[in-house]
């Protein structure tokens, strides 16, 4: 067996790690942490050090770990049939089962999914989807796509564009053509603190209607949004907000991508966050819940209104020219049936929404009025506490004080796992959707 100290070597000398400080990380500077094993809420590391995890991973593992039925069903699919592909009409009994189910699940007037492997390539193939419903039905020039500030939607050039935080911008030289932005929904964070939360959704409608009217409603072909803002700081859209942006695209008939892979498959106390919120989306995004990352897989689900459109554009030009070699991948396909049936027969949905509002008022009690707390907020089993230097005016620490990360870190000493958001002192929270209240109790 490997040694913790041999393994702590070769990772610092092969390993470039997603998101980390690499030059640091490679000179030893920051800690290591070889993750072994996980159970229900809690992961265990090499050192035998356990953690409650408040993230879920990256708010992922929705059914928590260890679970033998999702175990069990990749084995069965790997020793039947590991991989074919899904080119031309191909597929497994797997990838077929888990379209239907998904489809089954989804908001009633989507109609097809196309599977991918990650978030970004689903936000990826759905930017391609829309360009070409466009070419196919005479709109060449209708090719923008709105998203909006502190959304997060991938990390490839033209999901990382997408995504509308400095991080994954400024350093790439992104965002690329023709991708704009938007007021963030960031109620907390609203231009005029006497502004109603209705108030300040009509304000945001208004901005997205003068930028779609600026660029002209025949150059833009969709508008992006998580339904509650993710990894820009887990914010729920302020009263009104999806149906005043709604109206909006409407009437320039701009199709709706609600990019669901953190909010699919329950974390809302929702099967999606589309039903939580009243969207009626052309292409919903789906990846970390599908699975419970179990295997990685995501999905483009397509409304029957933009499928038509695809279809028409096959017909006329022939097959789709858009491909994965792992589209459908059977093992990840199996994985995804064991989980939603999981997530049905565990009632893990209806526990969301039940455990989390628990966790949303054990939140509020503890922080609401700490001297550093502006704003506990949430929805179902997400929730963030946004700290700041003065409540009372909302001012911002110094970054150099890089409060949140401190926060995260103190937390971690102390056996949880929180996440320190990437923009603003923001303490994310987004634990397994298998929570109980007593081990909500113990996070908070
Ligand atoms: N969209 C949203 C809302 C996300 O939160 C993420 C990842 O956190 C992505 C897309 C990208 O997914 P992936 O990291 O699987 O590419």
């Amino acid at each position: 067996m490997l040694t913790n100290d041999l393994l702590s070597q070769w990772d610092r000398e092969s390993f470039l790690h997603p998101s980390t400080a690499a030059g640091a990380h490679a000179r030893g500077e920051t800690p290591a942490r070889i993750i072994e094993g996980g159970q229900g809420v809690r992961i265990r590391d090499r050192d035998g050090r356990e953690s409650l995890d408040g993230f879920a991973g990256l708010y992922c593992v929705n059914v928590g770990y260890g679970r033998p039925e999702i175990a069990e069903a990749i084995a069965e699919q790997a020793r039947k049939l590991a991989y074919y592909h899904a080119y031309a009409g191909h597929g497994s009994e797997a990838a077929i089962e888990l379209a239907h189910m998904v489809l089954d699940r989804a908001p009633d007037h989507m109609s097809k999914v196309y599977f991918g492997l990650s978030g970004s390539d689903a936000n990826e193939t759905n930017v391609k989807l829309i360009w070409y419903a466009m070419n196919a039905t005479g709109r060449p020039a209708k090719k923008k796509i709105i998203s909006r500030w502190r959304g997060y939607h991938g990390s490839g050039l033209m999901t990382g564009s997408l995504t509308g935080l400095e991080l994954f911008h400024n350093a790439f030289d992104l965002p690329l053509n023709p991708i704009l932005h938007t007021e963030a929904p960031y109620f907390y964070r609203r231009p005029d603190p006497a502004m109603s939360e209705e108030a300040f959704s009509t304000y945001c409608a208004e901005k997205l209607d003068a930028l779609i009217r600026a660029e002209g409603a025949d150059t833009v072909a969709a508008f992006i949004g998580e339904p509650i803002l993710g990894t820009g700081g887990i914010v729920p859209p302020p009263a009104g907000y999806w149906e005043k942006i709604q109206a909006v695209l409407a009437e320039h008939d701009v199709l709706l991508i609600a990019d669901e892979v953190v909010t699919g498959f329950g974390r809302l106390g929702s099967m999606f966050g589309s039903d939580h919120y009243g969207m009626k989306p052309d292409l919903i995004t789906i990846a970390k819940g599908l699975t419970s990352a179990y295997a990685p897989l995501s999905g483009s689900i397509l409304s029957q209104r933009l499928f038509e459109m695809v279809a028409k554009g096959t017909d006329d030009m022939g097959p789709l020219g858009h491909g994965w070699t792992y589209s459908a991948h059977p093992l990840c396909a199996a994985a995804g049936v064991a989980n939603l049936k999981l997530i049905d027969e565990l009632k893990i949905v209806e526990n969301a929404r039940d455990t989390g509002a628990v966790f949303q008022r054990l939140l509020h009690e503890a922080f609401d009025g700490h001297p550093i707390v502006g704003e506990v907020r949430g929805e179902g089993l997400m929730a963030a506490v946004e700290f700041v230097k003065d409540p009372g005016t909302r001012t911002f620490f110094d970054a150099s004080e890089k409060v949140g990360a401190r926060v995260a870190a103190a937390a971690l000493e102390r056996g949880l796992i929180a996440r320190a958001m990437p923009q603003g002192d923001i303490l994310g929270m987004a634990p397994p959707l298998c929570l109980t209240p007593a081990e909500a109790e113990e996070m908070v």
